[in-house]
């Protein structure tokens, strides 16, 4: 089963995290092998998609918010788009566009940056919005401080959690075709707890008076983690080998519903939701070219298909409920 732990040192301004991901990830690679006609991932977006799944886990986990997180790299090269989704209760999936074919050793860069305009975005859409109410979004190119091409996700959103939060962090991603598993180190504001509209407490401050220290030395424990020891060894020999000489407050383990798990939010109604965007004449033109109306998920592999009976049920159900704006409470 899929993990994830919380933890803090005690007395410090630091906090981490610990996801192992299993049944989760593997049956993403299941669904994908098996439910889309493209079949299994090359070996490096599988790789890609399984770090962003494990950093979305873990940024879904760090922030106070209930709405799901949405980790989404468009790319320019042969990778066009790959999302991480991570709802509230840890329900996940993901899914890669890949458009062209891909060494066996292609890097992050030959994968979504070739032509410098690959951007990494990071979603949170409140799981309730307000009339008018946009979800927020926050987005970092893919270099790095000294204009080079970053070649690893984890520097990435380190960098995104710096820039758009102030948070230092440090994050250990690993992946093969059984487990996705990340660590994360983050140093907390001195002040009461923080989330993305938070404080801003300045990181110059906490220098003068030494916090960064202990921050610099669980940091680079964290960073001393290969990832061969995060794929195959249990959470308890990880924390005890990295961190003996600290003093963790662990929190209760996620357990039972919450635990991560692999689950995809489409359903029949929303996919009449988009025909019904479509708008009449296109739906009916393509029920006319094609005799019904097919889509399938690209996350779960479900196929929804509408025979020209439901299609004009859509629109005159549609027709006949009152405007939207009338059933707002
Ligand atoms: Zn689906």
């Amino acid at each position: 089963m899929s993990e994830l732990h919380k933890f803090l040192f005690e007395g410090l301004p630091v906090r981490g995290m610990l996801v192992r991901l299993t049944d989760a990830w593997t049956e993403i690679l299941h669904r994908r092998a098996s439910g889309n006609p493209a079949g299994a991932y090359p070996l490096p977006v599988q790789n890609m998609l399984g770090e962003m799944v494990a950093a979305a886990t873990l940024m879904q986990s760090n922030i106070k918010f209930n709405g799901s997180l949405i980790l989404q790299i468009v790319g320019d090269g042969p990778v066009k788009l790959a999302v991480a989704e991570v709802q509230p209760d840890f329900g996940l999936r993901a899914t890669a566009t890949v458009t062209d074919a891909i060494a066996t050793d292609a890097s992050l860069s030959m994968l979504v940056n070739l032509n410098n305009q690959g951007k990494c975005a990071i979603t949170l859409d409140p799981q309730t919005r307000f009339p008018g109410q946009q979800p927020y979004q926050g987005v970092v190119s893919l270099f790095g401080a000294a204009g080079e091409k970053l070649e690893s996700l984890s520097e990435v959103l380190e960098h995104y959690m710096l820039q758009s939060e102030q948070l230092e962090t440090t994050l250990v991603l690993a992946v093969d075709d059984k487990v996705a598993a990340g660590l994360l180190i983050q140093r907390l504001p001195l002040e009461g707890s923080r989330n993305l509209a938070g404080s801003r407490v300045s990181l110059a401050d906490e220098d003068e008076i030494g916090v960064n220290e202990h921050y610099k030395r669980i940091a680079m424990l964290a960073s001393s983690l290969k990832r061969e020891e995060l794929l195959t060894l249990d959470v308890e020999t990880i924390l005890r080998r990295l961190f003996w000489e600290e003093k963790l407050s662990r929190f209760e383990p996620m357990a039972g519903d919450t635990v991560p798990h692999f689950s995809c939010t489409c359903s029949r109604e929303r996919v009449s939701h988009m025909i019904l965007e479509l708008g009449l004449a296109e739906a009916q033109s393509i029920v006319a070219e094609r005799g019904d109306i097919e889509v399938g998920c690209d996350f779960c592999g479900a196929h929804y298909r509408f025979d020209p009976i439901d299609v004009a049920r859509i629109f005159r159900e549609a027709g006949a409920s009152p405007p939207a704006s009338a059933t707002v409470q």
